[in-house]
């Protein structure tokens, strides 16, 4: 038998933390909870866990002081953000900060699984694919050719701008995982590129135009409202 994953949840709220506790182990994962910040910081260096479920909202340190103090270490372990509703800039500064994703209260338990599966298996195919850059993507229908700079639907080539492309190509090397507004602004503009939200919803429209995506039924990209954007993944 495949030995357990194990999850770390840090969350103060008690009902909260044994609903999550009670999912996690009723479906195969080891889980394991802190109720402070200070406590989940100590519990992730004893235990070295495969995913830590962090809330935000901590009673004796900021979540993102957590998350701080988490990151930056030789084994990335993905970071999950258990966000209230009216968190917006702490759960996009959050993501900023390299936090895989987020899930919003309240929350069922089909969510949190479907969540907790996407954040393994990318963590999971990170490791694979470490230190090799890929040169082709396929999401669906829709392949992305980073070599030779081609798009194709199906057997139809589309053609992109060389912006619109990054911001495809960068799409799809992140599939399931949101990625914030800075985010795809810093990759494909730069650092000191200057450019605004305004710009990228521009290329954005351009993009789904060009696939013929219909808005209220997206079969590539996502949007996260206040947050960014997201590309489907096969699942
Ligand atoms: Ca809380």
């Amino acid at each position: 038998m495949a030995e357990k994953r194990v999850i770390l949840l840090i969350e103060d709220e008690r009902t909260i933390s044994n609903f999550i506790c009670r999912a996690l182990n009723a479906n195969d994962y080891k889980a394991i909870a802190a109720g402070t910040g200070k406590e989940g910081v100590s519990l992730f260096f004893s235990h070295q866990p495969d995913l830590v479920l962090l809330d935000l909202g901590l009673p004796d340190m900021d979540g993102l002081e957590v998350l701080e103090q988490l990151s930056g270490l030789p084994r990335e372990t993905p970071v999950l953000i258990i966000s209230a509703r009216d968190r917006e800039t702490e759960k996009v500064k959050a993501l900023d900060m390299g936090a895989e994703d987020y899930i919003v209260k309240p929350f069922g338990v089909s969510e949190l699984l479907a969540r907790i599966r996407g954040t393994l298996r990318r963590a999971d195919r990170v490791r694979l694919n470490q230190g090799s850059a890929k040169s082709r993507y396929q999401v669906k229908d829709l392949t992305v050719d980073a070599a030779r700079h081609q798009v194709f639907v199906g057997e139809e080539e589309v053609h992109f701008t060389q912006n619109e492309f990054k911001i495809l190509e960068l799409l799809c090397a992140h599939s399931g995982k949101v990625l914030t507004y800075d985010f795809i602004l810093e990759h494909v503009w730069g650092p000191y590129g200057g450019s605004s939200n305004q710009i990228l919803r521009v290329n954005m429209a351009n993009i789904r135009r060009k696939l013929k995506e219909n808005p209220s039924e997206p079969r590539y990209i996502l949007t996260e409202l206040g947050i960014g954007y997201r590309m489907l993944e096969d699942s």
